[in-house]
């Protein structure tokens, strides 16, 4: 009996290898796409976004069973309308060549790098902010004059699908084309010779993912997750960093890959910080059963993975604060309440795994040494926020510690801020974008010597005799 499974996946490879194919073809016929067909190509997603905006909010909401409206504009919709204009407006300086010195000893002539498009990218996106994450790597891609493949993550098929119709009806496929499916083609669209593949998604498959590209000698940039520390300084009023910290933790509830994954607070504060979270949390977010800004949990797996999580540490005799609600009320078995966990075990799941929901485990500290300590002796987060009164000791705990980014005395915001560059180090990824640096992933910088007809070079030749003498 035929294997159809394995038949459909075949076919898909076939089809994913067709639409490569295709789009390279159209990258040689076109080469250096001009920059007025670029900005266009951003204007229509920006115009996108701003007609249809509405449409993707509902999609996003039925993947989700439940996503806020207003993190849906400001994350999602705003971010991407945001991330086109900027990269139009900034296209003309991030796309001319850049003019390098001489050095006497080849003068007369000049240098200078040429920025080129790659070519044909791939782009690999998750569920988490499932517009947000495939838009910005494509507006970046389209920036630099690049044909684009998106496979959008599985966990969110409406999402993935008006993503796929709306941007069919912009791009020819030989320009944008989008790839639905799972794990399979998800294996299969990272085995292509792409001239870069951006992967964003966990640590784990980015291994495979990278192994996958070194077979085609594909550059790629990996935006993986982690455990993100955020850390009071004992001069900093911890009821006051509750007030930003619950935001930016139980924002999207929790599913945020720079969410504050666990707090590291002055040894002795741990209940009176708790306190605050819970305070400023149930302010914010009153009545989570049935308030339409508390996201549900993308899936029932991932609400297990959670509630797991809290009864282990809860079994372990740690103290295990959480906002009351009214399942019955809620209507949505995918409801997970916000939750603050004061000093669980360090062998327990909540502290080796990326939490990914809305679960905030809070740490004593003897100090800010200490807490560097803590940190250092973990893999490199993606990101990490420090809360100082004094701009300096927060400086000096940057110095003392590596992550991919950070932000002093606030959480996310440096994702915002569209000129600095985003990515993770170590087990957190590799390689950036946003802004300038997003258009320099999907750029080749070309570096070009030009010398004049008669250059005093020619001159080196063989028999060199004593020519080479002064170099020594
Ligand atoms: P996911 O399950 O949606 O997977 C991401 C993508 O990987 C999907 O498109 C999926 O089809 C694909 N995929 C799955 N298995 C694959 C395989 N074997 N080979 C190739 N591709 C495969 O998302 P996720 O991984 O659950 O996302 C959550 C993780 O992503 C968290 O760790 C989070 O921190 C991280 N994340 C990072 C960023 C960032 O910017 N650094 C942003 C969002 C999420």
């Amino acid at each position: 009996m035929p294997d159809t499974h394995m038949q459909t996946a075949t076919d898909s490879i076939d089809a994913m290898q067709a639409v490569l194919d295709r789009q390279k073809a159209a990258f040689e016929s076109e080469r250096h796409r001009p920059l007025s067909d670029r900005k266009a190509d951003l204007e229509k997603i920006e115009a996108l976004v701003k007609t249809r905006g509405d449409e993707f909010a509902a999609a996003i909401d039925a993947d989700f069973g439940r996503r806020s409206k207003s993190e849906t504009a400001l994350a999602e919709l705003g971010f991407t309308i945001a991330t086109a204009k900027h990269s139009r407006q900034h296209l003309n300086k991030w796309a001319s060549s850049k003019p390098v010195s001489v050095p006497m000893t080849l003068a007369p002539g000049k240098a200078y790098v040429r920025r080129e498009p790659k070519g044909v990218v791939g782009i690999v996106s998750p569920w988490n902010y499932s517009m947000q994450l495939a838009f910005a790597p494509l507006v970046a891609a389209l920036a630099a004059g690049c044909r684009v493949m998106i496979k959008p993550s599985e966990f969110t098929p409406r999402t993935a699908a008006l993503i796929k119709s709306t941007l069919a009806e912009l791009f020819s496929e030989d320009h944008v084309a989008v790839i639905e499916g799972g794990v399979d083609e998800a294996s299969a669209f990272t085995a292509l010779p792409f001239d870069h593949l951006f992967y964003t998604g966990s640590t784990q498959v980015g291994r495979i993912v990278a192994k996958a590209a070194a077979d085609n000698l594909t550059p790629v940039t990996l935006e993986l997750g982690g455990k993100s520390p955020a850390v009071i300084a004992p001069d900093f009023d911890g009821a006051e960093a509750a007030k930003t910290l619950a935001w930016g933790k139980f924002l999207n509830a929790g599913q945020t890959c720079v969410a504050p994954d666990y707090a590291l607070v002055p040894r002795g504060s741990e209940q009176d910080f708790a306190k605050s979270m819970m305070h400023e949390t149930g302010e914010m977010w009153p009545d989570v059963a049935t308030n339409g800004d508390y996201t549900a949990i993308i899936s029932e797996r991932h609400h297990a993975r959670l509630s797991e999580m809290v009864e282990e540490v809860r079994q372990a005799g740690a103290e295990v604060h959480q906002l009351a609600f009214d399942k019955a009320a809620a209507g949505n078995t995918r409801i997970f309440p916000p939750t603050v966990v004061v000093n669980p075990p360090l062998d327990s799941k909540l502290m080796q795994e990326e939490i990914f929901g809305p679960i905030l485990p809070v740490l004593g500290h003897d100090g800010l040494e200490d807490a560097a300590r803590f940190i250092n002796e973990r893999d490199r987060p993606l990101a990490l926020y420090v809360y100082a009164k004094s701009k300096q000791t927060a400086r000096d705990f940057l110095s003392r510690t590596i992550s991919g980014g950070a932000a002093v005395n606030i959480p996310l915001l440096h994702l915002s801020v569209e000129d600095l560059p985003f990515g993770g180090v170590g087990a957190s990824g590799y390689g950036s974008y946003h802004g300038e640096s997003g258009f320099l992933t999907f750029t080749h910088e070309r570096g070009v010597f030009e010398a004049p007809v008669w250059h005093p070079s020619r001159l080196i030749r063989p028999p060199y005799g004593k020519m080479f003498e002064f170099f020594k």
